[in-house]
């Protein structure tokens, strides 16, 4: 952290700001913080806080952990249980773990102990209105402004907007979204031989609405249900967990949280970055379309925004900044953005047409064996459609 002398007080100057707390502002804080540069993350709630999320910890979530850090896992899952609007239901086991399943507010709250470790400040309580970085607030061209609803000031060489899929800074940025989703969710706390029925089993169910799917996802003693689908659609997306609840016989235990929470994906040609400002996972509308995984894509995000912020900090002028900024631009649309691609097109037939999902799933090997390996990340979407002809072929052929 560098001082700046103004004509009346030394104001202090931190080298990366991040706005928000969850995994892509705790791994962009981690990756920023390594490096030995004075990192102050800032956090509107209290920690540990609740988010709905169903805890769905794939291949490429582990792989993009920090160095050292373990996985608080409720549950490993080996089995599946698919369903199409509560028919056709059909187990498929695996010998090997296939995902595991956390309670986010653990989870967050030890991502955010990590980067700690690592040197990075964290201040809770502290909700963030707007980002400048011209006016009268900003001491010099190589500094952004970060205003708290307080109306204190922070200032910083890089700003990290973290802040989740409501993003004020991603509207800084002016982040442009093509698809948005409402995701409804139950935490459920069940008695022990209801719990013992779930362990190691989630149930996945392709939903009545399009591009609708719902999901039980076990945490020990309680249930994680919940379901997607397109904004909009409210009353009918109440509806549609209200009966997911009733079919599976959950209706008599009272849930301990219901929440809704919306999941924004970006355009393709939305921007990643404005001046000395990056945003980066939710913030940044980067999730997967179809299965609206967001976790990986806020650790890959956050890790890499983090490592792009310390050399926007380090930049000489304005020209190096952009520079830097559009090398972080590159390298999440190079990797992120060649998965979310491929994802939009899977959402688009999924919404047309769940019954060939859920035949393949169920009832086709091979589409069995690919979910299976996505899961456990040992391949990728994208990389499935790119190496196998006959993926690629039904992909074209679906579309049509
Ligand atoms: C119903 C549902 C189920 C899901 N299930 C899964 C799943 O099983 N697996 C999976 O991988 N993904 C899942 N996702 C997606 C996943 O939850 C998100 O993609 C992920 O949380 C994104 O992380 P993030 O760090 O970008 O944002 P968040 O986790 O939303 O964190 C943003 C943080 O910023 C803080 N903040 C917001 N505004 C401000 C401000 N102005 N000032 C300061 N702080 C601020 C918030 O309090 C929050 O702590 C699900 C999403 C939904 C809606």
């Amino acid at each position: 952290m560098s001082s700046e002398n103004s004509s009346d007080d030394v104001r202090q100057v931190w080298d990366v700001v991040v706005v928000g707390a969850g995994p892509a502002g705790a791994g962009a804080a981690y990756a920023a913080a390594v490096t030995g540069r004075r990192v102050l993350l800032l956090e509107k709630a209290d920690l540990p806080r609740y988010k709905t999320c169903g805890g769905g910890i794939i291949g490429p979530t582990r792989d993009s952990l920090p160095p050292g850090f373990e996985l608080p896992l409720r549950d490993r899952v080996n089995a599946v249980t698919f369903t199409l609007d509560g028919r056709y239901g059909r187990t498929r086991r695996s010998k090997h773990m296939l995902f595991g399943l956390v309670n986010r507010p653990e989870f967050d709250q030890r991502l955010v102990e990590h980067a700690q470790k690592a040197g990075a400040e964290l201040r809770t309580g502290a909700t963030v209105s707007r980002v400048e970085q011209h006016g009268p607030a900003v001491p010099d061209r190589r500094t952004a402004a970060v205003v708290l609803s307080s109306g204190e000031t922070l200032l910083a060489r890089t700003v990290v907007g973290a802040d989740g899929s409501a993003s004020r800074i991603g509207a800084h940025v002016g982040v442009k979204m093509d698809q948005v989703d409402l995701g409804l969710e139950a935490e459920i706390p069940v008695p022990s031989t209801v719990a013992e029925d779930w362990a190691g089993r989630v149930l996945i169910d392709w939903g009545p609405l399009p591009g609708s799917y719902g999901w039980v996802f076990p945490k020990g003693d309680t249930l994680t249900v919940g379901v997607i689908s397109a904004r909009g659609e409210g009353a009918a997306t109440k509806r549609y967990l209200e009966d997911f609840v009733a079919r599976l016989g959950l209706s008599g235990f009272e849930p301990s949280v219901s929440s809704g929470h919306l999941t924004r994906c970006r355009a393709d040609d939305s921007p990643l970055s404005r001046g000395r400002v990056l945003v980066c996972g939710d913030a940044a509308g980067l999730l997967e379309p179809w299965t609206r995984e967001g976790i990986s894509f806020a650790l890959r995000s956050g890790r890499l925004a983090g490592e792009w912020a310390v050399r926007i900090a380090e930049a000489t002028d304005a020209v190096d900044a952009r520079r830097q900024a559009l090398n972080y631009a590159f390298a999440v649309k190079a990797g992120l953005g060649v998965e979310m691609a491929v994802g939009r097109r899977l959402y688009g037939v999924f919404s047309r047409r769940p019954g060939v999902f859920h035949a393949a799933l169920t009832g086709f090997r091979p589409a069995w064996k690919a979910f299976a390996q996505i899961t456990r990340g040992s391949t990728s979407l994208g990389e499935i459609v790119r190496s196998h002809p006959v993926a690629k072929r039904a992909l074209n052929a679906m579309e049509r």
